[in-house]
């Protein structure tokens, strides 16, 4: 686990106006913080950057005490949970969680614990034998989060990742993520469009417009405040 620190941050694409515009955001350890914003807002952009999919023009992120300007995606130790999952279909539970274990070279036993435990975290004990088409949404949302946690990821970051769902798994899910975030303790970014997302899921709340940001607060304060 770690902090997020970003400093005075902006992303220009080619010479046009800044998708994101000098943005300082600390996530502290633990902190699950959720970036809303209309559509073009430069949500995803700062993901992106965080993430390491995207270079930063100018300005600081810390990611624990590290630097990450320079540091390539695979050397950033971070989570991304996205829409579709990214499940592999013809691999079971067990093997989709184990997936980043197996890839790093650990031994049976070790796997088998790491999965066995993440697995106990995230309630899917029961299903580890099943393949993803086999599961709801929620579940599979969850595998991709044991896949997060086996391999001790210092932050997740999900990118609108209940879009895709109906309003009532999506409700589900809300509470779900939440009630994980806060039993795992671990750092978290979460973008959205929706504003009851917004208003429910996270500890605060940065709201952008037009790559600036205008606020940020626990959702208390900007119910009181908005
Ligand atoms: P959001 O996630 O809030 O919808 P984005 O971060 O995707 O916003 O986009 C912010 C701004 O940056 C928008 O004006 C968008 O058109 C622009 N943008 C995003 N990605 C690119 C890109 N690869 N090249 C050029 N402009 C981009
Ligand atoms: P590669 O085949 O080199 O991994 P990708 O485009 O799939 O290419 O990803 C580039 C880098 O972006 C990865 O090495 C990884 O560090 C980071 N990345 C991609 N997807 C994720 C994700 N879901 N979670 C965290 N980091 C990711």
């Amino acid at each position: 686990m770690a902090s997020i620190s970003m400093s005075h941050i902006v992303k220009k694409y080619g010479d046009g106006f800044p998708a994101v515009n000098d943005v300082s955001i600390d996530v502290a350890d633990g902190e699950f913080v959720i970036l809303v914003g209309p559509s073009g807002c430069g949500k995803s952009t700062l993901l992106r950057m965080i993430v390491g999919l995207e270079d930063i023009t100018s300005g600081d992120m810390l990611i624990g005490d590290r630097r990450v300007n320079e540091l390539a995606p695979r050397e950033r130790n971070l989570a991304m949970v996205f829409q579709n999952y990214a499940l592999y279909p013809h691999l079971t539970v067990y093997e989709n969680i184990a997936f980043p274990l197996r890839l790093a070279g650990a031994k049976d036993d070790e796997v088998d614990k790491k999965v066995r435990a993440a697995a106990e975290t995230l309630e899917l004990n029961e299903h580890l034998e099943r393949k993803p088409s086999n599961l709801s949404g929620g579940q599979r949302q969850r595998v991709a989060m044991g896949r997060a946690i086996v391999r001790n990821a210092d932050a997740f970051l999900f990118d609108e990742p209940l879009s895709n769902l109906d309003a009532k798994l999506r409700g589900q899910m809300r509470t779900e993520i939440s009630r994980l975030q806060k039993r795992m303790g671990i750092t978290t970014v979460y973008v959205t469009h929706d504003q009851i997302e917004a208003m429910t899921l996270g500890d605060r709340v940065a709201v952008l417009k037009r790559g600036v940001l205008q606020q940020l607060a626990t959702p208390r304060e900007l119910y009181d405040n908005p």
